[in-house]
């Protein structure tokens, strides 16, 4: 399909369009103060300056808890119901490229040795029209782990600005059928339309993805003091792991009493000092270099190993939140070396 065009204000049709079908469209608003990803209902509530979303595209099909069956001690016995998962049709409007590109990152895990349904089923009905960035701030570094504001991994449909709207091009058989199925909403590329230019994040100096996956290959290193001098700050409260893009862990628990209550699926992070705690008291990551020393290996060494990709898509969310402003990116320079 070639290139096609929509208009900002033409953006209440489209959204119209996907709403008469059944569907939802979550776009980039303005809540709190904050922009998040919020399902919407007209283009006026979609911002356009924003770098990211404060929230993850994650959440969408990964929330960050859910009811996955529900108990009840009766005369007759025990009764487990498990509860149905609900996967609407979603756009996902505006999600910068390095966003789409975490979703190869999900994609892997989830159905790596187990298929997870409550997040491929939702997956499944999730169309990606991703948008080039034409700003960029001091934190984002997608360049550095080879993408680029450019980049179209992840995305169904990618969107360019223009001086009053978006030119659209759709890249998957997802994203054809999607721009087919409320073509109404979409005319040609009138001629001299432009593509207003994208920002490259720069490089951060001295980081070699080769090397630093070398390094942190080797057994030696594990035990490296260095680890504790450079995470020495972290106070373990696992904002870098929520706000991350491609961080997954999740716990399941029941909550209730013996009588009755849930079986849920909550976030979790692998940054929390309780997370590999053993029954017998025994923590195997008993401090806390030893627990960002995971979330840094499981981006840089297991992702690439296992998956053939990085599990870090250089969005900065990570150094965006930390209250103590730990900077991936130092320890990236630092095992580089
Ligand atoms: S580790 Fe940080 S920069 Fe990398 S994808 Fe996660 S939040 Fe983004
Ligand atoms: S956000 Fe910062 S302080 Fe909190 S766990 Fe992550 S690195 Fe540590």
């Amino acid at each position: 399909m070639t290139d096609k065009y929509i208009s900002k204000d033409g953006l209440n049709g489209l959204i119209a369009s996907v709403k008469a079908s059944g569907g939802r469209f979550v776009a980039p608003v303005l809540d709190t103060r904050q922009v998040v990803y919020k399902e919407v209902s007209s283009a006026e509530e979609i911002v356009d300056d924003y770098i990211l979303p404060r929230n993850s595209y994650k959440e969408i099909a990964f929330p960050q808890t859910e009811i996955l069956a529900k108990y009840e001690l009766t005369r007759d016995g025990v009764t487990i119901d498990p509860v149905e998962i609900v996967a609407r049709d979603t756009v996902v409007f505006g999600a910068r490229p390095c966003e789409a590109a975490s979703l190869a990152s999900l994609n892997s895990v989830f159905t790596w040795d187990f298929i997870d349904e409550t997040f491929t089923k939702r997956q499944e009905k999730v169309v990606v029209l991703s948008l080039g960035c034409v700003d960029a701030d001091d934190e984002c570094f997608c360049t550095t782990v080879n993408l680029s504001p450019a980049s179209t991994e992840g995305s169904d449909v990618a969107l360019y600005e223009t001086e009053n709207g978006y030119i659209v091009t759709p890249l998957t058989d997802k994203g054809t059928a999607f721009v087919s199925a409320h073509s109404d909403s979409f005319t040609d590329v009138a001629k001299g339309e432009e593509k207003k230019e994208l920002v490259n994040p720069e490089k951060v100096e001295g980081v070699d993805l080769t090397k630093l996956g070398e390094r942190l290959a080797k057994s030696p290193n594990y035990d490296n003091p260095e680890w504790a001098e450079l995470t020495r700050k972290c106070c373990g409260c696992g904002a870098c792991t929520y706000s991350c893009p491609t961080c997954h862990c999740f716990d399941i628990i029941d909550e209730g009493t013996a009588f009755e209550g849930e079986r849920r699926k909550n976030w979790d992070a692998c940054q929390f000092n309780h997370f590999t705690l053993h029954a017998s008291g025994h923590n195997p990551r008993d401090t806390q270099y030893k627990r960002y020393r995971n979330r840094f290996m499981c981006k840089f060494h297991i992702y690439p190993t296992k998956f053939n990709s990085t599990g870090c898509v250089g969005c900065g969310r990570c150094i965006r939140v930390c209250p103590v402003r730990l900077d991936i990116t130092d320890l990236m320079t630092a095992m580089s070396s």
